[in-house]
């Protein structure tokens, strides 16, 4: 299938990023004292921003004003909110224009409430976010569900009170006293529930600010999961305090499914030098398709982890397995411009509706297809990739 508003280089697998197994733009540089990743011509093709919708207090900001500074070329069109744009969030005219959008546009807004929610599974917390939103488009992502048809990223230029808030938080917690799966000594605060952290870092600092205050709170520990290799977090220096988990999936079903994002082989192979370089480093075992095949593509993902990793990562990593949600609405999106996709992810014989509490149809595997897929995968872990602990399986 073409895909009309990919970039000519674009075959949705990566490869446009030149990328080489490090995830480096520059093999012969080290990405600690070469030029930056982000100001790349890879880099830029995946965010060849023209346009910046900004709050004018968010432009005003000096996050807003080193943003604007990268993208001097793009259009600036003021906004009164970040989150109702006419013309861009909600405009079913997008479609066709989907991923193109996410490249071309960004938003600046300021974050008004901010909140520190329990999770208690992949972390005890999660974080304001720091964005809304991701210029790469798996074909299920949750993100744009909210904003409908096209969810550029907004990213929110008032860190300063994101990370007073988060600090204050961590503060009123005091020590971890019980060990939990989310980890044995730290709290846990998801910081990219709602985007890519990694690219949120080709566009400002939001994320090496996030980086840098985790690691002066000894109780705390930030996490993200991401799906692009991004050789600029390698200099962030975080000390320990911050999980980086690399989402994983049969390389067949990241073609087909996650459009924009670096191939699945380059996010393993970068797993050893995000160690070294003060990461944790967990692995998203995410989302769990199930189609014909699906058993023998995740036996051999695995088998090529347990190859590939050096001992180093073994020896600390754990997984999270979770298995695909979709949704009706992101359906009908996806039938507009990627319906392959929906051959895989839209599968009624084993999937059931569920209403959730804002009105929108989920859907996620029945109960029994669930349950059986859960405990075929962690078997399969516990064959090929035994050092692999997976701390929750949902
Ligand atoms: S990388 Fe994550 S946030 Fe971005 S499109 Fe994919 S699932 Fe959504």
């Amino acid at each position: 299938m073409s895909l009309p508003f990919a970039a000519p280089d674009d075959d949705g697998s990566g490869a446009l990023f030149g990328l080489d197994a490090l995830g480096s733009p520059d093999p012969g540089r080290s990405p600690r004292t070469g030029p930056l990743f982000r100001d790349s011509p890879a880099a830029r093709r995946l965010l060849p921003v023209g346009e910046i919708h900004a709050e004018p207090a968010a432009a005003a900001s000096p996050r807003g004003r080193q943003i604007l500074a990268r993208f001097p070329a793009a259009r600036l069109v003021e906004v009164d909110s970040h989150w109702r744009i006419p013309g861009l969030h909600g405009n079913a005219g997008h479609v066709g224009r989907w991923v193109r959008v996410k490249g071309e546009t960004l938003v600046l807004g300021e974050k008004k409430t901010l909140t520190v929610r329990p999770n208690g599974r992949s972390a005890d917390w999660i974080a304001p976010g720091a964005s809304n939103g991701c210029a790469m488009a798996c074909a299920y992502c949750y993100v744009p569900r909210r904003k409908g048809y096209a969810n550029p990223v907004t990213v929110f230029t008032n860190i300063d009170r994101i990370i007073a808030h988060l600090g204050r938080h961590v503060a009123r917690q005091g020590p971890k006293t019980e060990p939990n799966q989310c980890d044995p000594q730290a709290w846990v605060y998801d910081i990219g529930e709602n985007g890519d952290c990694s690219v949120d870092a080709l566009i400002c600092d939001n994320t090496a600010d996030l980086v840098h205050a985790f690691r002066q709170w000894p109780t705390a520990k930030a996490s993200f999961a991401t799906k692009f290799v991004n050789p600029d977090l390698l200099a962030l220096d975080p000390r320990g305090r911050t999980r980086i988990r690399f989402s994983l999936m049969p390389a067949d079903d990241s073609r087909l499914l996650d459009i924009r994002t670096s191939p699945v082989a380059d996010r393993i192979a970068a797993a050893g030098d995000f160690l070294d370089a003060g990461y944790e480093v967990h692995f998203n075992l995410s989302p769990v398709v199930v189609r014909p095949g699906w058993r023998e593509a995740w036996t051999e993902l695995l088998r090529q982890l347990d190859d590939v990793l050096p001992d180093r990562v073994k020896r600390q990593a754990a997984a999270e397995v979770i298995m695909l949600t979709h949704n009706q609405e992101l359906h009908e999106v996806n039938l507009g411009w990627h319906p392959r996709a929906e051959e895989v992810l839209w599968q009624p014989a084993l999937q059931q509706a569920k209403r959730s509490e804002n009105g929108a149809l989920n859907v996620r595997y029945r109960s029994g297809v669930k349950a059986g897929a859960v405990r075929v995968l962690r078997g399969l872990v516990a064959a090929h990739a035994p050092w692999l602990r997976v701390r929750y399986a949902f």
